[in-house]
């Protein structure tokens, strides 16, 4: 039996993983739950999945879950809330596998602190890597603890690599939809509403990251997070655009060879399989039906219209804190977005301004999670007044 304490249990990834969870209940058991502030399906979670440690991102909503609770034959053994919450869920004592699903950067303390205490780490949040790749990465090393991806595609990278020896590695080569705006030029790109980046057209995804598939910014994101995953440097990732997302990354050896992973889009299959390393188990998915499917399409990203991917590999290839700053850019810009108060092709603007204004100050060693916050919130600041100039302007 697994125990799995999972961050960001209310949200798309989460509520995937307890549908893995019910369908292998007799490998997997629930032992710690972790949410925002989505109070009803936080308590029906815990009601059905009784862990024993839970928390809230606040207090108020955590209190609003006792009360809801109170008088179901449950024991919990741990409420708490806030960074403390999800650090007492992370480090739980019978948690194998943490999986952290939580958006946002607030995780990043509870995941160093699980790696600490020797958990299995399955990631499904991006920016724990992207802002601090090298603390993670270099923390896992020492405490010999895996961190297995989550995200669609480096699953995929990770399944391909298996049996493989590094020095082998080509090259990576990360597929990306393209999202709902492929193949549009800037005059179409001007007047997109949030409404109309929040179509994504294969996969079902909170708000964030819907948006950051429109911009390509997800796959930038992506791409950084291979790197640190995989020890690949950035010349050596790739990105094709795959609209039916089908073929959800591959991987080219020094011989030529190409190896792919494929499977229908549903986030169980990478959820499943980060759960179930070493081992394969069942699956409850209709497989995929090769003949059923239309022709597949793989083309050159287009990076005239879609700046943000280029953004994010100058990021990694600049120094460390530029990708800390990127990411910081990209959520206050994408925020301004969804609120309306900034235009869709101004989000690269804003993250190209950061990096430039970063750029010029002299470089930082990045050496605790306090120096990865202080960054973070220079860059927050900074793409905060760029916002408010460019709005002023408009
Ligand atoms: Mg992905």
């Amino acid at each position: 039996m697994k125990h799995v304490a999972i961050l960001g249990s209310t949200g798309s990834v989460g509520t995937s993983a307890l549908d893995v969870v019910s369908a292998h209940s007799e490998k997997l058991c629930v032992v710690g739950l972790a949410a925002g502030e989505n109070v009803e399906r936080f308590s029906d979670q815990v009601e059905k999945f009784k862990p024993s440690a839970i928390a809230m991102a606040t207090l108020g909503a955590l209190t609003s879950v006792q009360s809801r609770l109170q008088g179901a034959d449950i024991e919990v053994k741990s409420a708490s809330f806030g960074t403390e919450g999800l650090i007492a869920v992370a480090t739980h004592p019978d948690a194998d596998v943490v999986l952290c699903a939580s958006s946002g950067t607030a995780a990043l303390e509870a995941v160093l602190m699980a790696i600490d205490a020797g958990k299995t780490i399955a990631l499904a949040n991006k920016e724990v890597l992207v802002m601090a790749g090298g603390l993670v990465t270099e923390l896992a090393r020492q405490r010999q603890v895996s961190i297995l991806p989550v995200d669609s595609e480096h699953s995929a990278i990770h399944q391909c690599l298996q049996g493989q020896a590094d020095a082998d590695i080509k090259r990576l080569i990360l597929t990306a939809s393209g999202g709902p705006f492929r193949g549009q030029s800037g005059t179409a790109l001007q007047d997109v509403t949030p409404e109309d980046a929040l179509r994504h057209p294969t996969w079902t995804m909170g708000a964030k990251i819907t948006i950051d598939s429109a911009t390509m910014m997800n796959k930038g994101l992506e791409v950084i997070e291979a790197h640190w995953l995989f020890g690949v440097q950035p010349n050596n990732i790739d990105v094709l655009i795959h609209p039916q997302s089908i073929v959800h990354s591959m991987v080219e050896f020094r011989d030529g060879s190409v190896i792919a992973q494929l499977g229908l889009a549903d986030m169980r299959l990478p959820i499943q399989y980060a759960l179930s390393y070493p081992e394969r188990w069942d699956g409850h998915l209709p497989g995929l039906d090769l003949a059923r499917c239309e022709t597949l399409q793989f083309q050159d990203p287009d990076h005239t219209h879609f700046p943000c991917l280029k953004l994010a590999y100058r990021a990694l290839k600049g120094k460390a804190e530029l990708s800390i700053a990127l990411n910081a850019a990209n959520e206050v810009a994408v925020e301004a977005f969804l609120s309306g108060e900034l235009a869709f092709l101004h989000i690269p603007t804003i993250i190209e301004r950061t990096l430039d204004a970063r750029d010029l100050m002299s470089p930082m060693n990045i050496r605790t999670v306090g120096d990865v916050r202080e960054i973070d919130r220079w860059a927050r600041d900074f793409s905060n007044e760029q916002v408010t100039e460019l709005e002023s302007k408009q």
